[in-house]
């Protein structure tokens, strides 16, 4: 079994989540919340509910202080509850995002220098606007990733989408992440060069309080040296030894396939240069190694040149796009160089593979994750990101039933968090609230009437979401 997240006394896996949360918290960084003195009940009615594993239908759910008390039965209520009717609206749980990354964009621009508490926050602001609840910032976080993570928490759910992440993960000397294309320009990201190296590189991360330890192992197309094996080894092996998960980048099937074999917690992406084998398909299932497919990452370098009348047809996109990102997407100049040479085919390959190795994957019984790679370049776009790949995970034969299922209770599962992807007694009352059916169509998760998180509406409908005013928001 993999090891479960360290820091578990700082996770909010306890029922006593106002008490660890502030033990954890900085308290110098960021006011603490101000539990309302008494006791918050409300009652959530008429909406058929999606808790995570099925269907309920029309039930009744009790929220007490942040977290769901009841689902079902029709008693008298509790005193002095509120009454909230969501009479003929669906209710899922709030969607986690295995794989993101926050604080590193602005406008039609990325890199490490955007990494401020301000970004942070205005990207789980707008997760949270499109329903996801939690994410996992998954490396390439700057040196304040702890203490803006540790404030977010405080302050939940006033800042965004509750946070978790990798801080800056670990690279290959020269090689993966590409320090230049992805604009690191003091680059955070420790590139151990041999085994000692790799371990005390993760030392040093789980010291300084990581949730995750993330790697990158790709040649980048042959363009770059690849982590060596006798690195990630070590420190995949350190990682275990202090408690922490591994989730690797990859493109390939090669060192996924040795990834998986070196003991890997999590592959973060899709395999893209060719079909997945038997080998590796028994490998996953039987360790039991989640795989998060990313499908919508190649996608989004062609999607929005080849289809720009998606922004008119697409109020969920609309929603999603800034100013600067929207007027790129509807220049025609830029539209003709997104789609012309080589890229726009690779891409395009490269979403047909990762679908059908999602399908095999999918139907063998391996554990599946959910990501999408949101906010680590401007058009990985934040929010659309995670509805697109959510249809997109349909066309790899998931049942819309089964992609929500991904989304809330196994992405939490992945991340080793036991207090929420189920509406559940004891879990975290984090909701979204939709104006049409999701197990209908995948598509209607994007009509979103209201979200909620620990126990208050944060944000809805999306309709009214503004991106430019949330980003200029301080
Ligand atoms: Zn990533």
């Amino acid at each position: 079994m993999p090891p479960r997240l360290a820091r578990a006394a700082c996770a909010p896996f306890a029922l006593a989540a106002l008490a660890a949360l502030s033990a954890c918290a900085n308290p110098a960084s960021e006011p603490a919340p101000t539990p309302s003195a008494a006791t918050d009940v409300v009652v959530i009615e008429g909406a058929r509910v999606f808790d995570g594993e099925r269907d309920l239908g029309v039930v009744r759910l009790v929220v007490r202080d942040g977290r769901i008390e009841a689902v079902g039965g029709d008693g008298p209520l509790p005193a002095g509850a509120r009454r909230v009717d969501y009479g003929g609206r669906y209710i899922v749980p709030g969607l986690v995002n295995d794989h993101a990354h926050l604080g590193n964009t602005e406008g039609t621009e990325h890199g490490g220098r955007y990494y401020t508490r301000d970004h942070v926050v205005r990207d789980l602001r707008q997760f949270q606007a499109f329903g996801v609840t939690t994410v996992n910032s998954l490396g390439m976080n700057g040196p304040a990733f702890y203490e803006i993570r540790d404030a977010v928490r405080a302050a939940d759910p006033a800042l965004g989408a509750w946070m978790l992440g990798a801080g800056p993960g670990i690279g290959a000397p020269g090689g993966a992440p590409p320090a230049k294309n992805m604009g690191l320009a003091e680059d955070a990201v420790p590139r151990p060069a041999d085994a000692a190296a790799a371990r005390e590189a993760v030392r040093e991360q789980a010291r300084r309080g990581v949730d995750i330890i993330k790697l990158w192992v790709d040649d980048l197309g042959g363009q770059a040296p690849p982590m060596a094996p006798e690195v990630y080894r070590a420190a995949i092996d350190e990682a275990h030894a202090q408690g922490l998960q591994v989730a690797a980048h990859i493109h390939d099937l090669a060192p996924a396939a040795d990834l998986v074999a070196s003991g890997i917690d999590v592959i973060a992406h899709g395999v893209r240069d060719r079909p997945v084998d038997a080998a590796l398909v028994e490998a996953m299932r039987s360790r039991g190694t989640w795989y998060i497919p990313t499908l919508q990452i190649d996608e989004a370098n062609y999607l929005y040149a080849e289809q720009p009348r998606l922004i008119e047809e697409e109020p969920a996109l609309r929603a999603a796009l800034q100013a600067p990102l929207r007027a790129r997407f509807q220049d025609p100049v830029w539209q003709r160089r997104q789609l012309e040479g080589e890229a726009a085919a690779k891409s395009r390959a490269a979403v047909r593979m990762n679908l059908a190795n999602l399908r095999t994957l999918h139907a063998a019984g391996v554990r599946i994750g959910f990501g999408t790679d949101a906010g680590a370049l401007p058009h990985r776009v934040i929010g659309f990101a995670e509805h697109r790949e959510l249809e997109l995970m349909t066309q790899a034969g998931f049942t819309p039933e089964q992609a929500l299922r991904t989304a809330t209770r196994d992405a939490a599962e992945l991340l080793g968090l036991d207090d929420r992807g189920l509406l559940a007694p004891g879990r975290r009352a984090d909701f979204v609230v939709l104006d049409a059916d999701p197990l209908a169509d995948i598509r209607n998760t994007r009509r979103i009437r209201a979200v909620w998180q620990a126990g208050r509406q944060v944000a809805g409908p999306l309709a009214d979401f503004d991106p430019d005013r949330n980003a200029a928001a301080r």
